[in-house]
């Protein structure tokens, strides 16, 4: 019998990861927003147009790349934040799987400029379709700028899959709002259709929260902080009594990145036992700060799921933390849950 396997061409093999990397615009602005995050800028602004389905630019004033390393950025498993797998167990940087931009660039049309604050000219690069198109010299401001068009424009399956604009653009909100919470001395705009949609100033924990959810959601925190040997706790939980029967806001920071976990938003709901009605839901914006070597990111490729070495320590610090914090601000219970 004659062999029959082969190596898939990069372009496929790209095309295939970006599955899992990109599901929709949201998915694009995650990784997009992270890149500029990681490349340590003070101002990021997100532009989006038809929910990201024609366009999704981040535009970021961090270091900017050399043009080999813009050309670099996307090649599968190029990366510029770990070196060995060892890292993986330090990391610093919300990327690390130099994925993004190559599966990106697999299924969209891509346009990078790029520059770094010591270089005089920058670096121009189109991508479409996982091929470079073109790469030219030009003049542009320091930092990077990346603007995806036309996503899925090669996957009509993919593209028809995609909600309406509305559901779409609601997405891109919830994940333009994680980062920006994660990072308040960032400065964040997000435009849509040409629109202001937000316009955050670098501040601190509390004012973010306030800038993106409204000024009547500052009388609605109460503060969390506890510091232990293994959990350095913040942040704050809405009062019980703007617990809502929609989830609402529900944030958890593990070391700025935001993630789901439903066994701490467990240890939360605990805390709020009797305070709240049933089937009612307690709002929090919580910062965990953990050693990352007891913290694996890497069990998912977006890393939003990740995994714990003690989670029970972690529920049993959380649940006792909150509820004294609840106590100190003399939250009367609510004894008839009736009314
Ligand atoms: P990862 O973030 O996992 O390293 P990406 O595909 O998202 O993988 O990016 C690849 C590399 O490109 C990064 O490691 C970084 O060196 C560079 N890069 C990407 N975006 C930016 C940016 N906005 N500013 C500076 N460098 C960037
Ligand atoms: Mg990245």
């Amino acid at each position: 019998m004659a062999d029959i396997i082969q190596l898939l061409p990069d372009h496929v093999a790209n095309q295939i990861a970006a599955g899992e990397v990109v599901q929709r615009p949201a998915s694009v602005v995650k990784e997009l927003v992270e890149n500029a995050v990681d490349a340590g800028a003070t101002e990021i602004r997100l532009i989006v147009k038809d929910a990201g389905k024609t366009l999704i630019q981040v535009v970021d004033n961090g270091a900017g790349m050399t043009a080999t390393d813009a050309r670099l950025s996307f090649e599968r498993h190029a990366t510029s934040k770990i070196r060995s797998a060892e890292d993986l167990f330090s990391l610093g940087t919300k990327g690390f799987r130099g994925e993004a931009l190559a599966s990106i660039a697999a299924i969209a049309h891509v346009e990078m400029n790029t520059r770094p604050h010591d270089d005089e000219v920058g670096t121009r690069i189109c991508m479409e379709g996982g091929k470079l198109t073109s790469q030219e010299v030009t003049v542009t401001a320091a930092g990077t700028s990346v603007a995806v068009k036309n996503l899925f424009f090669n996957i009509p399956a993919r593209r028809n899959f995609l909600k309406s604009n509305q559901v779409e653009l609601r997405h891109v909100i919830d994940e333009f709002q994680r980062v920006s919470l994660a990072h308040p001395d960032i400065q964040f705009a997000m435009y849509h259709n040409g629109n202001d949609l937000f316009t955050l100033p670098s501040s601190n924990y509390r004012q973010r929260v306030v800038n993106i959810f409204g000024s009547r959601t500052n009388e609605k925190l109460v503060p969390v902080s506890e510091n232990t040997e293994v959990l350095k706790l913040s942040g704050f939980v809405y009062k019980p009594e703007h617990a809502r029967k929609s989830r609402g806001e529900q944030f958890f920071f593990v070391n700025n990145r935001f993630i789901k976990s439903p066994y701490l938003h467990h240890a939360v709901v605990a805390a709020f036992e009797g305070l709240i009605r049933e089937q009612t839901h307690p709002g929090y914006f919580l910062y965990l700060e953990i050693d990352p070597k007891s913290v694996d990111v890497n069990i998912h490729p977006t890393k939003t799921e990740i995994k714990f070495d003690d989670e029970h320590t972690l529920y049993a610090i959380l649940r006792s933390a909150i509820k004294h914090s609840l106590g100190q601000f003399n939250i009367a219970p609510l004894l008839d849950f009736e009314k």
